[in-house]
């Protein structure tokens, strides 16, 4: 029998199954946004009814574009199977495509089923005509049309998929380029079908009962849209507003977390510290029971972070506050102030001892605890503590007052704790005060330089000095060093108070020369913080040659424990200060636990031996004179000389002598005198060439 097509109706098909292909896709890639399960459910059997419909719609339209020179007509169960099987197809096509992971066989076994599917959905519809006698099918176009719905189905499947996955640029016109596809394939598997179909001559369509079939393509067109266009629009507002309802609970819970936590650590924050401890305050005055703060912060930390960088930094004070709250109570609250700074709340204490049970449990367990990141990290913390109600009834007076108890425990050698005392306010305020001092003297120039001179083991002779500064303030007095210098080490002071010390003492070797006096050699002490600048060597070189002095006449001196802490870095420094003529000098050496292989490759010329064990001479007898000697054998042997420091006694004198210790410094020999004095020291001794 000879067919003809609607023109208008086959493009009204194609439209039908684009704009459904469009939907389906829409669909995936809004599934996703999805949080809750039973919403992505429901889309998903949603979008299996749009996409269903519209494919069912599109063979059936199809159809409808087809004529024979026969009255045509459908069965009504037959055709409600066929609908049943496009939207099943539809369904599996869907969960395919919003599965979590697509594999290529998942691809693949998901084409088949939903090709079969549609194929199923054409055939099944094309029976529902019920002719007598049957459709003959030729096999070539047959296999031909399962092809184009299996394949075109892996591809829809597949293009589904990588939309999903795709960044937001042009999601439109990718979506819509690839329902076109889809359209195409599943109007080219409808025609493809078509073609299969020989309907032999006389053939009579049983199912044919007169209904209009303009009128029932109309009515099928509209209603296929309305319910593509009513999907699309509610699958975009129920996606948009899912999404931001979630985005904006989202939203709403960083910025609770920010505000109340620290991010770094996710520990709570100072804003967060200060309610808990306003409310421990009630609670404990209601209660009459004693609670604790504790204040500490890490032992070295600046150092970490100025030689290791931020991230490193970071990463430590992530795992010490982990490591923090396996030591406490559940009940005790941690949190961070910022920097290295770290609170511990302690409530329901019952006594003042308990306190220091808790710190001491800390700084135990920080000391030889095993963690469960494992990582190789040993940082100590220093602590102070104070107490509600004794040491104070508001939060910043218990802040301020374990924070100065922290100062103390400091002071007093680091990784200890310390209770609050009442003088220690004094500290802190005079803290500050040497601050400002500082401050005031930078730029008035109030420092001076003491030097204290340094003798020849052998001779007695007068082989150089050390330059020791002091600072003299209109309210403080005269401060020694030890008291200030860590203050502007804290504070950073300490860079130009350095760059002022090589200075002043270029100016005062020049002094002594222009005097006829000896061109004196002047060790500088350095500091760790001036040890971290990256520059350090070229701004001193520029100091020394702007002031006309020999950079021979100048040694640096490092502490052990400072050289140590990057034993590689100070190699490098150490070698470009000596390229430039400087000396270097190891200090307070002992105190540090060197790593012998490191002190060999510093090749320093000097080795101060720390005053602790000049002390021990005299002190620890046999034991302190064997460990004296051994240090100063180590280093002959490394071809370094080995300067005494702290020598008191004329009994420390002659052992020192016995064991061929190079140089001397002490009270014994010379106190650090003035600039004038020092010039006297100097007309009368007997100097080393
Ligand atoms: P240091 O480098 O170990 O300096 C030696 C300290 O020991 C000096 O204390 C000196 O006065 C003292 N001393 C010398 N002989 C004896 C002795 O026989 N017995 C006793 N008990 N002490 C003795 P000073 O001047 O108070 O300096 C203390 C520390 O301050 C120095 O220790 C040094 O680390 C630091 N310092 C001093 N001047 C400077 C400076 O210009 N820059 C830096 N960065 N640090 C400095
Ligand atoms: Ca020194
Ligand atoms: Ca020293």
């Amino acid at each position: 029998m000879q067919s003809t097509y609607n023109f208008w109706l086959v493009a009204i098909s194609f439209a039908v199954a684009t704009l459904a292909s469009y939907t389906a896709l829409d669909l995936t890639g809004r599934i996703f946004l999805l949080a809750s399960a039973r919403l992505r459910h429901a889309w998903r059997l949603g979008g299996a009814v749009a996409l269903g419909v519209g494919i069912w719609s599109m063979h059936f339209i199809a159809m409808l574009a087809f004529s024979l020179p026969i009255p045509l007509g459908y069965d009504f169960a037959t055709t409600a199977c066929s609908l049943g099987l496009a939207i099943g197809a539809s369904y599996l096509a869907l969960v395919m495509t919003t599965r979590a992971r697509l594999t290529a066989l998942r691809l693949l076994s998901g084409g088949i089923l939903m090709g079969f599917g549609i194929a199923g959905m054409h055939y099944t519809g094309m029976a529902a005509m019920d002719m007598t006698p049957g459709i003959h099918y030729q096999p070539g176009w047959f296999a031909i049309s399962l092809a184009i719905a299996i394949g075109a189905s892996s591809a829809a499947l597949w293009m589904a998929r990588a939309l999903s996955n795709d960044d937001a640029r042009n999601v439109f016109q990718k979506r819509s380029g690839a329902a076109l596809v889809m359209g195409i394939a599943i109007s080219g598997m409808h025609y493809a079908g078509m073609a299969a179909a020989d309907f032999p001559l006389g053939a009579v369509c049983g199912a044919a009962n007169g209904v209009n079939t303009i009128w029932l393509a109309a009515m099928v067109s509209l209603f296929t849209l309305a319910i593509l266009i009513v999907t699309l629009m509610l699958s975009r507002f129920d996606a948009r507003t899912t999404f931001l309802v979630g985005a904006v609970s989202k939203l709403n819970g960083q910025i609770i977390r920010l505000a109340t936590l620290d991010s770094l650590t996710g520990l709570p924050n100072r804003a967060t510290l200060t309610e808990r401890v306003e409310r421990a305050i009630q609670s404990s005055r209601r209660e009459r029971s004693l609670f604790a703060i504790l204040f500490m912060d890490l032992d070295g930390f600046k150092t970490i972070n100025d030689s290791l960088g931020h991230s490193v930094g970071d990463d430590v004070l992530a795992a010490f506050s982990q490591r923090l709250l396996q030591c406490v109570r559940s009940s005790d609250t941690v949190a961070r102030l910022g920097g290295d700074e770290f609170v511990v709340l302690a409530e329901h204490l019952a006594s003042r001892e308990d306190a220091g049970v808790l710190a001491e449990s800390v700084l135990e367990r920080m000391r030889h605890g095993i963690w469960s990141d494992s990582q190789p990290l040993q940082v100590m913390p220093s602590i102070g503590i104070a107490l509600y109600p004794q040491d104070g009834d508001t939060v910043d007076t218990l802040l301020k007052h374990a924070d100065a108890a922290m100062y103390e425990a400091k002071r007093a050698g680091r990784s200890t704790y310390r209770f609050f005392e009442r003088s220690m306010n004094e500290a802190a305020t005079r803290t500050l005060l040497i601050q400002s001092a500082l401050h005031e003297a930078l730029s008035a120039g109030s420092f001076t330089l003491h030097f204290q001179p340094k003798f020849h083991g052998g001779t007695d002779s007068l082989v150089g000095a050390e330059a020791l500064i002091r600072l003299i303030d209109s309210k403080l007095g005269t401060l020694p060093p030890l008291e200030f210098i860590p203050i502007a080490e804290r504070s950073g002071q300490i860079v130009q108070i350095g760059y002022w010390v090589v200075r002043e003492t270029c100016r005062q070797i020049r002094r002594w020369i222009a005097e006829g006096l000896p061109a004196m050699k002047v060790a500088v002490n350095l500091s760790p913080r001036q040890l971290l600048q990256p520059n350090l060597v070229a701004e001193m070189l520029a100091i020394v040659q702007a002031e006309g002095v020999p950079c021979q006449q100048i040694m640096f001196e490092i502490t052990e424990t400072v050289a140590m802490q990057d034993a590689p870095k100070t190699i490098e420094m150490i070698r470009e200060f000596q390229a430039n003529g400087f000396e270097i000098a190891i200090d307070d050496f002992g105190t540090g636990y060197s790593s012998l292989a490191y002190l060999q490759r510093f090749r320093v010329k000097q080795l101060k031996i720390d005053r602790f064990f000049t002390n021990g001479l005299d002190e620890h007898g046999a034991e302190g004179s064997a460990i004296v000697s051994a240090i100063i054998a180590l280093a002959h042997s490394l071809e370094m000389d080995v300067v005494a420091e702290g020598v008191e006694t004329e009994s420390q004198l002659d052992i020192l002598k016995s064991m061929q210790c190079d140089e001397m410094q002490g009270f014994l020999l010379g106190k650090p005198l003035s600039a004038n004095d020092f010039g006297d020291l100097l007309k009368h001794r007997t100097v080393a060439a």
